[in-house]
């Protein structure tokens, strides 16, 4: 019984030690080299100053759109150098799908860059028109386009995959959504 106990307890610690070196070992590298203007945590963001109270624009994973009606699916980040700030992989992998975003009010067409990164998928979005296609492979830190007049990444994380990014979160969260602000932690200095 006491043998079993303790083959139990070594499986236990070694399952808790893959999920936390493999969280850690992530392999990532920022997708801008540059300083933050703005926070991107749901507290941060909040308390910074910078959006008011019931502003429709947090950065934050999950903020309310379109007078809650909406989620916002990914992360903001702002580089200090506004746009034109060029954006790379944060891994190797391969481009799944790249086209427009959205058009901004004053007519500029923003892309969205879609690559596999194998454990999980980054959809860059919110670029200049890019020069990339479906299918190109990508090395870590290799350029994916530059920041749109929007002056932000947006930056959304599905699991490893995916093939396209949602049209827009309503209601239940996308299955394959996930929430990229620890991984994004790690590779900024939050302000
Ligand atoms: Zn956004």
């Amino acid at each position: 019984m006491l043998r079993l106990i303790t083959a139990i307890l070594i499986m236990m610690t070694c399952f808790s030690n893959t999920a936390r070196s493999s969280s850690l070992d992530l392999d990532v590298v920022a997708p801008f080299d540059a300083e933050l203007k703005y926070p991107f945590t749901k507290e941060a963001s909040v308390g910074c100053g910078r959006w008011g109270k019931g502003s429709q624009d947090y950065p934050y994973f999950a903020a309310p759109r379109n007078k809650g009606r909406r989620r916002h699916a990914g992360v903001d980040l702002y580089p200090a150098g506004g746009a034109g700030t060029v954006v790379v992989a944060m891994r190797g992998g391969v481009v799944t799908r790249v086209a427009p975003f959205y058009r901004r009010a004053n007519g500029e067409m923003t892309y969205a860059v879609l690559v596999d990164h194998g454990d999980f998928s980054i959809n860059y979005a919110e670029l200049k028109r890019p020069g990339l296609h479906p299918g190109t492979e990508v090395k870590q830190g290799q350029p994916l386009g530059q920041i749109s007049g929007t002056r932000q990444l947006h930056l959304e994380m599905y699991a490893g995959g995916a093939k396209t990014w949602t049209s827009g979160w309503y209601g239940a969260k996308p299955g394959n959504l996930l929430d990229p602000t620890s991984l994004l932690l790690q590779l900024y200095q939050h302000p």
